[in-house]
């Protein structure tokens, strides 16, 4: 199988409602739910991309026109099977499925939710690992694994109880935890308890933090926004330093990371892995453009930076991201080859054989 023309062929930060797999299922989904289309004929993926564009709309509900399709056993397998199938036939070698279960508890789970939530959301999250090892079946060459998203939104309580579902779980191939969603109501210091659970029962962790803080109808402005995206940053990074586990952490997009030498030196000391996705940063206008991303000033300092795609679905794929940051920064073959580095080496699962070119990298 090829390699992606751009090279980048370890995804780590890649949500499988938002990922361009998905498209390929929409008209079965809307079947199996008995949805009727809106007309004959329609373009249901450029219909439901339109839901997710608005920089200014509410983000779960953007993703309910996804995650609302996949409230059944049946369906989150497909999804994931065909997420890992899709990646595989796309050249990715390893790729971190992420979704996040408790957006899936509103059909064929409800009642168990009620009853027993852990159980229910072990149940979600078993699906999505039949779904992912049916792909790996169809396609050995990749490995995928389940990154267990939390919705922000959640109280720790409700947060711990997803990471209780993922220890009963199959750890082999669910092999984190991500905080995920709306971080202006619910910044990171929300989910303090969380992380300190995850430590203490060895689950790799990564934190969506520095992302986006504007309020809703706020227009961008990456310079205002820029204490408060160095705070959530700072917040995540000196929780880490304290980690007593040997567990992997990453920070998801950390635009801010490059402002501030103090927590460079914080990411590149404790080998903290950056899931940086240009395209998405881009697209929802959180940053003005891809220079202020510092790419390379990262790699320099040694910072674990790689490229992903977020949400590929109604955002740029992986190519494209990096055709447009390489006609910014002019990216040298080591520097490109770092960064494909840096992604696995702070990916959270090892099953299988990495590429030789990289093996002797890790
Ligand atoms: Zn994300």
């Amino acid at each position: 199988m090829p390699a992606p023309y751009c090279g980048m062929d370890c995804l780590l930060h890649d949500h499988a409602d938002g990922a361009f797999p998905v498209g390929a299922k929409l008209e079965w989904l809307y079947i199996k739910n008995g949805k009727p289309l809106p007309r004959p004929g329609i373009n249901l993926r450029n219909m439901v991309r339109a839901k997710f564009t608005d920089p200014n709309g509410d983000i779960v509900e953007a993703f309910s026109h996804t995650t609302g399709l996949m409230q059944s056993e049946e369906t989150i397998f497909e999804v994931a099977k065909n997420h890992v199938i899709i990646r595989a036939r796309q050249g990715i070698r390893y790729d971190e499925v992420m979704l996040a279960p408790q957006y899936h508890l509103f059909g064929e789970f409800q009642k168990e939710a009620k009853n027993n939530p852990v159980k229910a959301l072990t149940r979600v999250i078993n699906a999505v690992v039949m779904g992912i090892k049916a792909g790996e079946e169809a396609s050995p060459k990749i490995e995928a694994n389940f990154l267990v998203g939390i919705g922000r939104e959640l109280s720790p309580r409700k947060a711990i109880q997803v990471l209780k579902a993922i220890e009963k779980s199959d750890r082999n191939h669910v092999v984190g935890a991500n905080i995920v969603c709306d971080k202006n109501k619910f910044p990171p210091e929300r989910h303090r308890a969380t992380f300190e659970y995850a430590d203490t029962a060895e689950i790799n962790f990564e934190f969506h933090a520095s992302e986006w803080i504007r309020r809703p109808k706020q227009n961008p402005d990456f310079q205002r926004d820029l204490p408060m995206l160095l705070k959530d940053l700072r917040f995540v990074l000196e929780l880490y330093k304290k980690s007593r586990s040997k567990t992997k952490k990453r920070v998801g997009h950390g635009i801010a990371l490059p402002y501030d030498t103090d927590l460079m030196r914080i990411a590149s000391d404790y080998g903290i892995g950056i899931t940086g996705c240009p395209g998405s940063n881009l697209q929802g206008k959180n940053i003005p453009d891809l220079e202020s991303l510092k790419i390379k000033t990262m790699l320099l300092l040694g910072i674990l930076w790689s490229m992903n795609p977020d949400d590929d679905f109604f955002q740029l794929d992986i190519n494209e991201i990096f055709q447009m940051c390489n006609d910014v920064y002019r990216f040298t073959l080591e520097e490109k080859q770092l960064m494909r580095i840096s992604a696995w080496k702070t990916r959270f699962g090892n099953r299988k054989p990495v590429p030789s070119d990289i093996y002797p990298f890790l």
